[in-house]
């Protein structure tokens, strides 16, 4: 065999997973044919055997799979970006002369893409409260798609989200939520009446933060429609090694899950006794029904005395950074994106309290998280 040829053939007997423990990372463009047949019955619709990785990979498949089962929906598909299935979702979804009632304090860079694209192709939206879209059973009346979150970004906002789904089936509107802060552990939307469900999965789904990585859960058929528009024609395809580094995430989303939830439970406590903080924003299990768990993102107020920048500065453990969801603490000054100029985005919208900051608890020890976390605040007073 000539070098060309060698460095060329297919590695088929490798290709194999031989037994391995973890799946294999099916690193290709392109799945070929046995023969022409086979070939002839793919193009022709006939079978679903994996033909190119833009728009189907059997390691992202393993991935859709586990987030299907783990919230409770039929299909899942995946994608670049939490943005990458939002925007999916909305453009699939939302037509021209449509209309979408989304929740107040949405994730900022899905409220872009409304104001943005969504209401320029002709699309109205209107916001509301969250807990509007329980309260009044006539909200809805003459929308076509509520987008929700619970909790909401910042301001953790939760509402009770089978009262939601009663209200959007009877007025015939399709719910879609973002369910990255609680994960499928804590809340499964689509067992309250939900009929969408979002993941940033570059959040707690990944949970290493090396990954930016987004999924949508729901019945097979709103699921082929995603599919069949946003991955052939938009093409923001999750990569074959982004969907391993997912599943290898997922193994141990449940001790995760429960080491943020007792540090959070450790800090909500003992944040209730500081003077220095005046508002505490954690849902937990008792918060509204339908919602299991306290996840380690969490908000705090801090009181007119605290030095923000002093505080942020002090503290050791905890990071200053977007994002959260991964093993390392971060907070974010909620001060930071009030004070951006031009367009008005989301905080400066929908009023974000200018003391508030926000809190991702990591995988660090507790003890040595909180001690981190007072020293800052009694160094920042
Ligand atoms: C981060 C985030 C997103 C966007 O996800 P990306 O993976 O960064 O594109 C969407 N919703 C919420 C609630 C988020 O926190």
């Amino acid at each position: 065999m000539s070098k060309p040829t060698i460095a060329t053939r297919l590695a088929r007997p490798w290709a194999e997973s031989a037994g391995s423990v973890t799946p294999p990372i099916h690193q290709t463009s392109l799945f070929t044919f046995d023969d022409y047949a086979a070939f002839a019955a793919r193009m022709a619709g006939a079978s679903d055997e994996p033909l190119y990785t833009r728009v189907q990979n059997p390691t992202v498949a393993c991935f859709e799979e586990m987030m299907a089962d783990l919230e409770g929906g039929e299909a899942a598909v995946a994608f670049a970006s939490g943005m990458g299935a939002i925007s999916a979702a909305l453009l699939a979804l939302a037509k021209p002369g449509m209309r979408v009632a989304c929740v107040e304090h949405v994730y900022p860079d899905a409220y872009r893409l409304i104001e943005r694209m969504l209401i320029p192709s002709g699309v109205r939206v209107e916001y509301f409260p969250v807990q509007a879209f329980a309260d009044d059973p006539d909200l809805l009346a003459g929308y076509d798609i509520a987008y929700l979150e619970s909790p909401t970004t910042m301001m953790l906002e939760v509402v009770d989200l089978a009262r939601v789904a009663a209200n959007a089936r009877a007025q015939g509107v399709l719910t879609i939520i973002d369910n990255s802060w609680a994960t499928p552990l804590h809340q499964r939307p689509l067992d309250l009446g939900i009929d969408m469900v979002i993941h940033s999965a570059s959040k707690y789904i990944s949970g290493h933060s090396d990954t930016v990585a987004g999924v949508v859960v729901a019945s097979r058929v709103l699921i082929a429609r995603l599919r069949d528009l946003s991955l052939p024609l938009v093409g923001a395809k999750l990569a074959p090694f982004e969907a391993w580094l997912l599943v290898r995430g997922l193994r141990t989303l449940v001790p995760r899950m429960r080491m943020h939830e007792a540090t959070a439970n450790l800090f909500v406590d003992r944040l209730a006794g500081r003077a220095e903080v005046t508002k505490v924003r954690s849902p937990g299990p008792n918060s509204v029904p339908g919602l299991n768990g306290r996840s380690g993102l969490l908000s705090i107020e801090l009181a007119e005395g605290v030095d923000i920048p002093r505080f942020a500065d002090t503290l050791k453990h905890f990071r200053l950074g977007v994002s959260w969801g991964g093993f390392e603490s971060l907070v974010v000054p909620a001060a930071i994106s009030l004070g951006q100029a031009g367009e008005k985005n989301a905080a400066q919208r929908f009023g974000v309290p200018p003391r508030l900051v926000r809190l991702s608890l990591g995988l660090e020890d507790a003890e040595e998280l909180w001690s981190d976390f007072e020293a800052a605040l009694e160094g920042a007073v």
